[in-house]
């Protein structure tokens, strides 16, 4: 069957792992992707397959800068009209890595943190969590523990990536950004996060932290598959089944607030 969605932008093509953004607090710090993993998708590349799609959610402070990074990613702006004007509960962002269309789901809270009250089905599900703090601000770094808590109140720990991320890196001199990244990769070897340090506004780190967060996601969920698949041939690995699909379908009505 003709996949009816467009070609995978030429920029969103991952044939190779994407680095840390340092070792002390990385996922894991292989050179490449899982031996099984390439395995698996050369025999995909043969077959006609459906598609793979992660959700995954933003929590932080206020104002941290959820809502710049993820439209600096998806939009290339940097926007403060943005979040006024998306009036959606998620960007979809398309990918290929190793040849097989995946896409994130990228899920921002719209203001909902605002009130302390966000939608139990904003977590739901997620397969990866980004943490976001200001790094000029040490209080959201501290509350990051705090969100991380929040959300994982709805999701299963053994199976959820966990993202560090501290924005706004163009504020910060020298000596205070590095104050703050030995706080967080503290906090990251805690709680066993990826640490990355961005900026929105010059877009630093931005294409990088994403490339990574979709290669790591996309590796958990082919060795997800090939752990309970079993005996399944490799070729069908990422072919999704009807109960697959139900749980990764996004809520039908709009997360409101409790
Ligand atoms: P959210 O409430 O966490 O979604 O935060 P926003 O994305 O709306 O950003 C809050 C404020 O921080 C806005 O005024 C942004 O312009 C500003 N901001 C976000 N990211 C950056 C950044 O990387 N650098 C600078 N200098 N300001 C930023």
């Amino acid at each position: 069957m003709k996949s009816m969605l467009p070609p995978v932008r030429r920029d969103r093509i991952i044939a190779q792992l994407p680095e840390c953004f340092t070792p002390d607090a990385a996922l894991h710090t292989k050179d490449g992707f899982h031996s099984q993993v390439m395995a698996a998708c050369q025999g995909l590349k043969k077959v006609t397959v459906g598609f793979n799609i992660a959700k995954v959610i933003v929590v932080g402070d206020v104002a941290v800068g959820k809502t710049c990074l993820i439209s600096r990613f998806c939009k290339d702006t940097f926007d403060k009209n943005y979040k006024a004007t998306i009036g959606v509960d998620f960007e979809m962002e398309r990918f290929e890595v190793l040849g097989v269309p995946f896409s994130l789901q990228l899920w921002d809270t719209a203001g909902q943190e605002r009130f302390k009250c966000i939608a139990s089905t904003y977590y739901r599900g997620a397969q990866a969590i980004i943490l976001v703090f200001d790094l000029s601000s040490v209080g959201s770094l501290d509350n990051a523990r705090q969100w991380l808590e929040e959300a994982m109140k709805e999701n299963d720990p053994s199976s959820v990536l966990l993202f560090l991320v501290g924005t706004k890196k163009d504020l910060s001199s020298p000596d205070q950004l590095a104050h703050m990244e030995q706080e967080a990769i503290k906090l990251s070897e805690e709680i066993r996060a990826e640490y990355w340090a961005v900026s929105a506004k010059s877009g630093e780190g931005i294409r990088d932290f994403f490339f990574r967060v979709a290669s790591l996601t996309f590796e958990a969920n082919v060795l997800a598959e090939l752990e309970n698949s079993g005996c399944r041939k490799v070729g069908d690995i990422i072919r999704l089944t009807e109960s697959t699909k139900e749980q990764q379908k996004p809520p039908k009505s709009k997360a409101t607030c409790c």
